[in-house]
């Protein structure tokens, strides 16, 4: 194996993209240092922000909590982890279990939402009503419990996991689909506490390398229904993309940043569901529809 570009050992990681090759400890400044540019450069946290966490257990929201919790001291930041438990057997339980350990070891606050404790049905069970795919269900519902939680504990960021694959996969999906609204509009808008993605400018692999090399307990397993999604299949060609041309998935990102500042969109004018009073851009929030729908599907008639 190589020398790392940086000093005389033996570099454990080739990073395509850069011509980088870099020794473990190399490769943990480097990573570290790349996350800390990301949330600098882009103005994601201010000091003496209380910051939600979506926490999952798995490599990226773990990596996050760590970086986080390593700036939280120093920026007097107040950090809070939310955990939503959709319900899909075998694959949350384990993993719920690890957050809380991880939350425990770092004096983290964890709270947990769950599908069944707030809608009164878990995942399972509504992708079975609906026949709907459990990805599309999971999605919206995921997203308005984070996106509640945190406005309830008076967040005022919320962080995700999401790396450079995720992001960059949300880009192409949502070209590939034609839906330019989703594509060119922020997660901001009205009433909503601002989402901040601390890794999207790390790719997947390299989050997962960095958990292996500091020693973090993270899982590895999938969600069940990854495999469906059409998502999935947009990652397997981007990773097919990305060995062909190293690079490309930064391409995709600056592209879009590039897209979106072209094309100045107004933030969504939201009001508040009428069901439940979250921030919404019609009537009865998208969450809320697709409650009552999968409440109908239960009870045995079309959702
Ligand atoms: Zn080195
Ligand atoms: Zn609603």
């Amino acid at each position: 194996m190589a020398k790392c570009s940086l000093c005389r050992r033996t570099a454990c990681y080739v990073q395509r993209y850069s011509g980088l090759r870099l020794c473990g400890e190399h490769f943990l400044r480097h990573f570290e240092r790349r996350v800390r540019r990301t949330v600098m450069s882009r103005g994601m946290l201010r000091r003496g922000l209380r910051v939600g966490v979506a926490l999952s257990g798995g490599k990226d929201s773990t990596v996050l909590l760590h970086l986080l919790h390593g700036y939280a001291e120093k920026l007097e930041l107040e950090l809070v982890a939310v955990l939503v438990d959709e319900g899909i057997t075998g694959y949350r339980e384990v993993s719920r279990r690890r957050a809380h350990k991880v939350c425990s070891e770092l004096g983290v606050e964890l709270h947990v939402r769950s599908f069944r404790d707030t809608f009164g049905f878990t995942l399972d069970e509504a992708a079975h009503a609906t026949r709907w795919k459990p990805c599309s269900v999971c999605s919206v519902l995921r997203r308005y419990l984070l996106n509640t939680a945190a406005s309830e504990l008076g967040c005022q960021r919320l962080a995700t996991g999401h790396n450079l694959d995720d992001v960059a996969q949300s880009v192409l999906m949502n070209y590939l689909r034609g839906d330019v609204e989703r594509l060119l509009r922020g997660s901001r808008g009205h009433g909503m506490v601002p989402r901040i993605k601390p890794l999207m400018e790390v790719p997947e692999k390299e989050v997962a390398l960095y958990a292996m090399l500091s020693g973090l307990e993270v899982g590895f397993e999938e969600c069940g229904y990854a495999g469906e999604s059409f998502r999935s299949l947009v990652r397997e060609v981007l990773l097919q993309l990305e060995e062909h041309t190293p690079g490309i998935r930064y391409g995709i990102l600056r592209g879009w940043e590039r897209l979106r500042g072209a094309v100045a969109t107004e933030p969504r004018p939201l009001r508040a569901c009428t069901k439940c009073g979250a921030p919404c851009s019609s009537e009865v929030c998208g969450a809320c529809r697709m409650v009552e729908a999968v409440r109908r599907g239960l009870e045995g008639e079309s959702p």
